[in-house]
């Protein structure tokens, strides 16, 4: 599956507001995006520009898009999934199935600093679901599973590190993290209070329906 691999700064520089992408340097004073004169890339630079209705629908798309670090063809299939979903909102849906992903769920857990590093861990094989190994980072969790770090792989320095950070890492409502045993179990599908970021979905319904 297809990823990026330019620089992720940019992508906030972008979407002009933070993304998250880089762990800790984005709470520190090196983040790029807290200097006030930093220029979205490209000819139309400016941060106060004033955006049509459509310009603001689709920066909302690409600003999420990017904060889950998913490509285009498959955000526009989670939304053709969110549609057929039953009792919820399409746009509470797609957020519910970017959530799922195991990728997500494994940054949420804690036992990644970044989304794109728990993607690298599914992807090497790193993450076992009911205890087999799943590497495939859009894998979608379902209550009831049990997402965990391979055993072989809690001896490296680097998991040790990531886990040592992130020992006191705020879990969500909806998975649970045994800290003794490396066990993360999802106890039920993410609401949209869950969500930390700030996304308007309606803008991301309202710029498919066009
Ligand atoms: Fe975005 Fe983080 Fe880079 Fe700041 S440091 S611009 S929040 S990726």
């Amino acid at each position: 599956m297809a990823r990026y691999t330019g620089p992720v700064c940019k992508l906030c520089r972008r979407e002009n507001t933070k993304l998250f992408l880089k762990g800790d340097k984005c709470m520190s004073e090196k983040c790029p995006m807290n200097d006030p004169k930093v220029k979205i890339p490209g000819p139309h630079g400016d941060r106060r520009r004033k955006l049509t209705e459509y310009g603001t629908q689709l920066r909302e798309k690409q600003k999420t898009k990017r904060y889950y670090g998913v490509m285009e063809r498959q955000f526009a299939n989670y939304f053709e999934m969110a549609t057929k979903v039953k009792g919820l909102t399409t746009g509470e849906a797609l957020l519910q199935i970017l959530e799922r992903r195991l990728d997500n769920v494994v940054y949420r857990l804690g036992f990644a600093n970044t989304r794109r590093e728990a993607r690298q861990m599914v992807n090497h094989g790193h993450i076992t679901v009911n205890g087999k190994r799943v590497d495939i980072p859009s894998y979608q969790v379902s209550p009831g599973e049990v997402i965990s770090i391979r055993e072989k792989s809690r001896g490296s320095e680097h998991v040790k590190q990531i886990l040592e950070k992130n020992a006191a890492t705020m879990i969500p409502k909806w998975l649970e993290l045994n800290r003794e045993t490396l066990q993360g179990k999802v106890v039920a599908l993410s609401e949209r209070s869950d969500i930390d970021f700030d996304i308007n979905e309606t803008l991301i319904v309202e710029l498919y329906s066009k």
